[in-house]
C-alpha cells in the first residue's frame, strides 16, 4: 500500500535526510509545507532543490503575509500565487498566525474571514490548488496549564507562547467560525484544515463542519495522541474515520529544519530543545531513526490494534497510551494515499 504523508515541513537542505526517513518508514511521497517563505525567488530555489527527488515531494507555498497591511495586498498575493504555481507549488499553506498573530497597524488582529483576503482564497480555487489552513489550536491552549491540561508536557519552555490563556487572544470558537465562513464563501476552493480541523477533542463538531462544508478536508497530523486515547475516545475516532474516510488525509507534521536536525531534537514530537540525549550518536542518523519510529507510530495507530504504552509524542506529564484503531484496508488506502492523490493529482 503506497503511503503519502500530507503534512511535513522539510527544509530543502534536509531533503536527503527526509528521503532516508521516508524510505525507512515506507513513505513514498510527502507534502512539504514551506515555512512562511514559500513564494517568489526563494520558492523557486526550494522547488529546484526538491526537483532532484522526482515523485517524492509535493511543495506547498505561502502567501507573503508580511505585506498584508499594504494596499492591494491580496490582489498582488493572488498574482504571485499564479506565478508560484508555474514554478511548481501544488498548494498553499496558511499558518495559525492568521487569527493569532497578524495585526493591523492599529494593533487589532486581522480576522480570518476579512473580506479583503478573499482574492487569495478565490485565486487558489481558480488555479486548482488546495489551501491548507491552520486555524486555532486545541481547547487546552486556551485553558490553564495545570495538572488537568493534557498538553501540560508541551505548553512550557520553548512552547510557552502556544498557551493563549488570559493573554487577550481571540477565542477558539470565534477563530473556527471565521475559518468556516471563508470556506463557505469559497465553494470552488478546496480547504484542508490540519490537525483534524483543530477539533480532535470534539469529533461531533469536526463532523458537523465536514457535513456543512463539502470543500473541507482534514489531516491527522499531531492529533493521534487525542484520537487514540484508549476507551471512548478511540472508539469514537474509529467511527469518525470510517464515516469520513473520504475526507481525511494522513499526515505526521514531521519537521526537518535547522533548529532540530543538528541537535537530533524531534520538533514533531514536541520535545523541548536538547531533550533527546545524543550520547555521541550522529544527529542526522538519530533523526532518521526517531522520525521513522514516529511515522511508524502513526501507521500502527491506523492499521493495528496495538496499544502504544510509550508513544513518541510529548503531551501530558502524567503519561498516556494510544489505542490502535485497526481500520480496514480499504479505509487505510484512502487515508494513506487515495484522498491526497485525488486532491493533489499524480
Ligand atoms: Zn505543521
Amino acid at each position: 500500500m503506497p503511503i503519502l504523508d500530507a503534512h511535513t515541513h522539510v527544509f530543502p537542505q534536509y531533503a536527503d535526510l527526509a528521503v532516508r526517513a521516508m524510505d525507512r518508514a515506507g513513505v513514498a511521497r510527502c507534502v512539504t509545507l514551506a515555512w512562511h517563505d514559500g513564494f517568489g525567488a526563494g520558492l523557486r530555489a526550494q522547488a529546484a532543490a526538491f526537483s532532484r527527488y522526482p515523485g517524492r515531494f509535493i511543495l506547498f507555498g505561502n502567501v507573503d503575509f508580511s505585506r498584508m497591511n499594504e494596499p492591494d495586498f491580496a490582489v498582488r498575493a493572488a498574482e504571485g500565487m499564479a506565478r508560484d504555481v508555474d514554478a511548481g507549488i501544488r498548494g498553499v499553506k496558511v499558518y495559525k498566525a492568521l487569527g493569532l498573530e497578524y495585526r493591523h497597524p492599529d494593533g487589532g488582529f486581522w480576522r480570518v474571514d476579512d473580506a479583503r483576503l478573499d482574492p487569495i482564497w478565490a485565486a487558489a480555487g481558480a488555479l486548482g490548488i488546495p489551501v491548507l489552513i491552520h486555524t486555532a489550536d486545541p481547547p487546552a491552549f486556551w485553558q490553564p496549564v495545570d495538572a488537568h491540561n493534557f498538553w501540560n508536557g508541551v505548553l512550557h519552555g520553548a512552547y510557552a507562547w502556544w498557551s493563549y490563556y488570559r493573554k487577550g487572544y481571540p477565542s477558539r470558537e470565534e477563530l473556527l467560525a471565521e475559518r468556516n465562513a471563508v470556506i463557505r464563501r469559497h465553494p470552488g476552493t478546496t480547504f484542508i484544515a490540519p490537525h483534524v480541523g483543530s477539533n480532535a477533542e470534539c469529533l461531533d463538531a469536526a463532523a458537523d463542519d465536514l457535513d456543512a462544508l463539502p470543500n473541507l478536508y482534514y489531516d491527522l497530523s499531531a492529533r493521534v495522541p487525542i484520537l487514540g486515547l484508549p476507551g471512548r475516545r478511540a472508539a469514537r475516532a474509529r467511527a469518525f474515520l470510517l464515516q469520513y474516510q473520504d475526507r481525511v488525509l494522513f499526515g505526521t507534521d514531521s519537521i526537518y529544519d535547522d533548529a532540530n536536525v543538528p541537535t537530533g531534537m524531534q520538533a514533531q514530537c514536541l520535545y523541548q530543545p536538547y531533550a533527546i540525549p545524543l550520547h555521541g550518536a550522529d544527529p542526522e542518523e538519530r533523526y532518521v531513526e526517531t522520525t521513522a519510529a514516529f511515522i511508524q507510530s502513526h501507521l500502527d495507530f491506523l492499521r493495528t490494534d496495538r496499544v502504544q504504552e510509550n508513544p513518541p509524542f510529548t503531551r501530558s506529564t502524567a503519561g498516556y497510551r494510544i489505542q490502535g484503531l485497526a481500520l480496514p484496508e480499504a479505509a487505510c488506502e484512502k487515508l494513506l494515499w487515495g484522498n491526497a492523490a485525488r486532491l493533489l493529482g499524480p
